[in-house]
């Protein structure tokens, strides 16, 4: 490794002239704390304290029930929709903001195995047989091994519960998918950027891929929303599910999102049948009824604080554009790991993200033998990270509210962290890391 010669002046400079800088101030960070965890938890939007109050005083405490319409709580999970639909490439009324990840992910591929069970996608009915079987043969989920464990845990419940040798096959690469996709391939489910690695996969391509196949590509776009720049229409793609809590600053545990385009939405069945994805809710029908367009993805009812803090997370996107945010993106992560490969050169520390610009997600991730130690002393210097097994230390960088000078100091602090082997190999591991 060659040593570099930035220095934290430069960090600085770079900071002077960074259009993005002045939305630092739209977040609440603690003084002394360097965040480099907005991939798992996004920092609270300032706006986030006020909105939490009057939605709980005024909204709750002194206008009732009313606010179920006079205060939106009703609509807010397509008004939401509608407001992220942008940073995803889907149009209005295709995005739903509501339940968890794990339960849309459940919701998406439950509709896509319906779609295929009824012969496939409308659009490609003309031809019935792509790679020799029928849509309505096909029993089997392909997934990455590497992919974020709850995706394959929620395709194995479906499978097991769908019975009718609906299955779920693994591939431990990108090289492996084209061969998995056989003729018993149904859908294709990739997470777009990988939790982990923070690799991206080639969104178009790969749709491309599954649609020759014969099967339905359904996206998962929760290390991606808010990250890096994202078109569903421009890659055709069928499904797509994202967290909120990442990188678009909803808050701890705030609703996800689903993503069903108008193409897909007539044939969007899904066994999670519930009041609110009723054409009539408050009709109190014995029989259910989907409600026309993205409402049939809806449930029960919402968690309206959480909900409504998700809107403060979106309204900072709105003072500037994924483009701009990707530039400063890679920009960070380009400086990032030229000086850990520069100034901590020596410490056995191996880049585990792409240096490909087209194929890193906004996130760095380098092993270290004594990983999970190391990062524990850099939360304790207030470099926060966290660490995923084996090995693996993970930084993620947002450009709504990380600085040039940020990366500069957060290496410093690794750099004397390792130069003093400043850290306890026996530091016990918390529940959450
Ligand atoms: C974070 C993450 C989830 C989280 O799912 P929840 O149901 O919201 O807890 C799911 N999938 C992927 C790929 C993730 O990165």
């Amino acid at each position: 490794m060659t040593d570099t010669n930035i220095t934290r002046a430069a960090c600085q400079a770079r900071d002077a002239a960074d259009p993005l800088a002045p939305l630092r101030d739209r977040f609440d960070l603690p003084a002394g704390v360097i965040y480099l965890d907005g991939n798992s938890l996004g920092a609270r939007p300032r706006a986030a304290l006020a909105r939490a109050q009057d939605v709980v005083a005024r909204e709750w405490g002194t206008d009732l029930i009313r606010s179920w319409n006079d205060a939106g709580w009703f609509d807010m999970p397509r008004r939401l929709g509608d407001r992220l639909a942008p940073l995803i490439g889907a149009h209005a009324g295709e995005v739903a903001v509501t339940d968890t990840t794990s339960l849309n992910l459940f919701k998406a591929l439950a509709a896509a195995l319906r779609i295929q069970a009824n012969g496939g996608a409308g659009e490609r009915r003309g031809d019935a047989f792509p790679n020799g079987r029928r849509a309505s043969e096909r029993r089997v989920i392909v997934t990455e091994r590497s992919n974020f464990p709850t995706d394959i845990y929620m395709a194995e419940g479906l499978s097991r519960w769908l019975q009718q040798g609906y299955r779920v096959r693994l591939v431990d690469s990108v090289d492996e998918i084209p061969a998995a996709l056989d003729g018993d391939c149904a859908v294709l489910m990739l997470t777009h950027v990988n939790y982990r690695t923070g690799h991206q996969h080639d969104m178009a391509a790969l749709t491309r891929l599954a649609h020759a196949a014969g099967a339905l590509a359904v996206w998962d776009l929760a290390h991606s929303a808010g990250a890096v720049p994202l078109d569903l229409h421009g890659a055709n793609a069928d499904f797509a599910v994202g967290c909120t809590y990442k990188y678009l600053n909803g808050g701890p545990g705030a609703p996800a999102f689903i993503w069903v385009p108008r193409r897909h939405q007539a044939a969007f069945d899904h066994p999670l049948s519930g009041w609110w994805g009723h054409a009539a809710p408050f009709a109190m029908a014995s029989a259910f009824a989907p409600s026309e367009g993205i409402g049939r993805a809806l449930c029960g009812t919402q968690p309206v604080v959480s909900l409504a803090l998700v809107e403060c997370g979106l309204e900072v996107f709105e003072a500037t554009n994924m483009d701009a945010i990707r530039a400063k993106s890679l920009a960070l992560t380009d400086l990032f790991i030229e000086l850990v490969e520069s100034r901590c050169a020596g410490h056995p520390l191996g880049l585990v993200t792409p240096r490909e610009h087209a194929r890193r997600g906004s996130q760095v991730s380098f092993t270290h033998p004594h990983g999970y130690a190391v990062m524990t002393a850099l939360i304790a210097r207030g470099v926060i990270g966290d660490y995923r097994e084996p090995e693996i230390m993970r930084f993620g960088f947002t450009p709504l509210y990380t600085s040039f000078a940020d990366v500069w100091d957060a290496v410093d602090v690794l750099k004397d962290i390792l130069d003093r082997g400043a850290y306890d190999v026996n530091a016990a591991r918390s529940a959450v890391t």
